[in-house]
């Protein structure tokens, strides 16, 4: 078995890719287009091993046999020389074999769109960010997820109370009660996404949430070809104690919503015990720009799926204060012009 994996044209031979529009894999070269199951089928796909692979020093390109730069989680990427899609097949072997994935709904031209309208409206972010090349850099990456279905049962106890005021004569009375309120309640819940990368910030993941779900796809590797692809850093362990987090926060606010007709309610105690806890490792698509501004990074995150979308841009402060003397200096001119009108 070859470490390094290309998807090639059936017909010509040139390098094989994902289409998002059509869902089908595409050459460029000579526009023929194949479904998966005859890549499949073409390529014997042989199961990806159970074992875990060896790590190689190196790995090359099978096209142009120059040597791929990929830092240590890069499982799908390009090379660098011949621009050809390659997979690490290693890196999808052994504990990092996903079973799932959903594919990719939206091109990279479609990224490129939706990224120059949203930065359009950011008036005071650097002009450098809405360059071209800038717009160019936009990458599909499948990103490692962990889908934990799990069920919790959780328990709040607290202090509500119940106020009641009334006159008698010149004297205004309040009577407050204390009541001993408690709740508990179970609940299961179904592939609750945490990503499984280091590099990508947690609680910026969780905001081009949701996925759909429906159009997940039993993981096969020819998925990969013409997007870059990363393997889990963050193992399932590790991410089940923020899955819990999450999850026990939000079964929390449920059991709180069912407080009802008390002036007040505070909580005292709340535990929660998981019961069961299962996880799928898959690969989920998003759309990937990071710019460098005064040496800081600022990550422009789309969902590949959706088209949901987050990010945060610096505030270029020249352009802020031209942008306000521009409107001060206006508003001075019609309060001038208006003044003259009067007069
Ligand atoms: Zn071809
Ligand atoms: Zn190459």
């Amino acid at each position: 078995m070859s470490s390094v994996k290309k998807y090639k044209c059936l017909h010509c031979g040139a390098g094989l890719e994902f289409s998002p529009s059509d869902q089908s894999w595409k050459c460029h070269y000579c526009y023929s287009d194949f479904s998966i199951e005859e890549v499949e089928n073409a390529y014997d796909e042989d199961e990806l091993p159970d074992e875990d692979q060896p790590e190689l020093d190196s790995y090359s390109c099978n096209s142009c046999g120059a040597e791929l730069i990929a830092d240590d989680t890069i499982s799908a990427t390009f090379c660098l020389y011949c621009k050809n899609p390659t997979i690490i097949k290693n890196r999808f072997s052994g504990r990092f074999k996903p079973q799932l994935v959903i594919p990719f709904n939206l091109t990279k031209e479609d990224a490129q769109k939706i990224y120059t309208k949203w930065i359009k409206k950011r008036i005071f972010a650097p002009k450098e960010f809405k360059s071209k090349d800038e717009v160019d850099k936009i990458t599909g990456v499948y990103v490692p997820y962990w889908l934990f279905d799990c069920e919790i049962e959780g328990m709040i106890e607290g202090v509500g109370t119940k106020v009641r005021t009334w006159v008698t004569g010149d004297l205004v009375y309040t009577e407050t009660s204390y009541y001993n309120v408690l709740r508990d309640g179970s609940c299961r819940y179904n592939l609750l996404p945490i990503d499984g990368s280091k590099k990508l910030d947690d609680s910026i993941m969780e905001k081009i949430e949701p996925f759909d779900y429906k159009k997940m796809e039993k993981f096969s590797l020819p998925y990969m070809s013409g997007f870059m692809a990363e393997k889990y850093d963050v193992d399932s362990d590790e991410a089940s104690i923020s899955m819990k987090k999450r999850v026990q926060k939000f079964h929390e606010d449920r059991l709180k919503g069912t407080v009802k007709g008390y002036n007040s309610f505070k909580v005292k105690t709340s535990d929660a015990r998981f019961n069961e806890i299962d996880e799928q490792y898959a690969m989920l698509p998003i759309y990937l720009l990071v710019n460098k501004h005064k040496g800081k990074d600022h990550v422009f995150v789309l969902n590949g799926q959706t088209g949901k979308v987050v990010g945060d841009t610096p505030i270029d402060h020249l352009r802020q204060f031209l942008f306000f003397g521009a409107v001060t200096l206006g508003s001075l001119l019609i309060t001038l012009f208006g003044g003259a009108l009067i007069g």
